[in-house]
């Protein structure tokens, strides 16, 4: 059993909580069941404009529930992109991403994150296409987020298929900016509208001056190559005050908000 189950009676139910744990073993052979039977969850995270608060996106972050408890995507998602399930679980998630949106008419602009083995496969830019107009909604309520590690094999092939997608209107984030080795090469040769400078960056934002330093020029830079720059991570006023001096333009991160379940995401858009 995960830590915390003796208490969680005194707390209301949080997808945040009640970790499970499971074998790598299990976790395979309950993949695709599991796709079947809906256990896979997306919560919400809210992304809000660092100038005027207002709540600008959100990201669709999955979560497997599974006998009443959660595995976190750390946990499953390394095993699914090494035997080539994550592209099912990618899509699914689109898929009730746009679902969200079609039946939401105040829904904000839905981030979903893509694996990079799922960009490799051939025609996946068809199949997100389909995806997105199978539920009739804007191309422009879509934003992929792409990990800048994403891009090292068949970085040719998948450039064009990126590219296709932004031909279509929709918006393409390079997660996790600056966590990776080459970011600056791959920054240089992504067609990408959207930085999502790494946590990492923001962590150590305020205390270590050098940190900060090169937040600043990546705001710079990204603002030089037209590109909307958004901090991932943030967790305390200071750091936000600090991000919207520099004029980085959207804030994610648990200052705000923790990624939210849907009922509760919904909640907030009415308010
Ligand atoms: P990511 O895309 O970089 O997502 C941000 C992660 O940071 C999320 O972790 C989020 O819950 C967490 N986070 C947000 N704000 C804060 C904060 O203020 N402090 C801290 N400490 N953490 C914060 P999560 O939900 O556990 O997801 C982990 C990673 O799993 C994601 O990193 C993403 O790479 C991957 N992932 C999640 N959903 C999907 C999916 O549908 N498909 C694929 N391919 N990957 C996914
Ligand atoms: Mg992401
Ligand atoms: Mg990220
Ligand atoms: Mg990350």
């Amino acid at each position: 059993l995960g830590k915390g189950t003796a208490d969680t009676t005194i707390h209301k139910f949080s997808p945040e909580m009640d970790t499970l744990r499971i074998s790598n073993n299990d976790i395979v052979a309950n993949m695709a069941k599991a796709l079947d039977d809906q256990e896979f969850i997306l919560l919400y995270q809210p992304k809000i404009n660092l100038s005027t608060g207002e709540l600008v996106g959100a990201e669709a972050l999955v979560r497997w529930m599974r006998h009443g408890k959660m595995i976190p995507p750390d946990k499953f998602i390394p095993l699914f992109e090494r035997n080539g399930f994550i592209k099912h679980l990618d899509y699914y998630v689109l898929d009730k991403a746009c679902a969200f949106v079609a039946t939401h008419p105040d829904a904000p602009k839905i981030s979903v994150n893509l694996s990079g083995v799922t960009i490799m496969q051939s025609g996946f830019d068809r199949r997100i296409l389909n995806i997105i107009d199978q539920h009739g909604i804007a191309h422009s309520q879509i934003d992929l987020e792409i990990t800048e590690t994403a891009f090292v094999e068949q970085f040719e092939e998948s450039l064009g298929r990126i590219q296709n997608l932004r031909s279509k209107g929709i918006t393409i984030s390079m997660d996790d900016f600056g966590a990776g080795i080459s970011s600056l090469s791959r920054l240089k040769n992504m067609p990408i509208d959207i930085l999502k400078i790494d946590r990492a960056f923001i962590v150590d934002s305020i205390g270590n001056p050098r940190g900060g330093h090169i937040i600043k020029c990546v705001v710079q830079m990204a603002q030089k190559l037209n590109m909307e720059t958004v901090a991932e991570g943030i967790e305390t006023r200071a750091q936000e005050e600090f991000l919207h001096n520099l004029c980085c333009d959207v804030g994610q991160g648990y200052y705000f908000n923790r990624p939210l379940p849907e009922n509760e995401f919904i909640k907030l858009l009415n308010q």
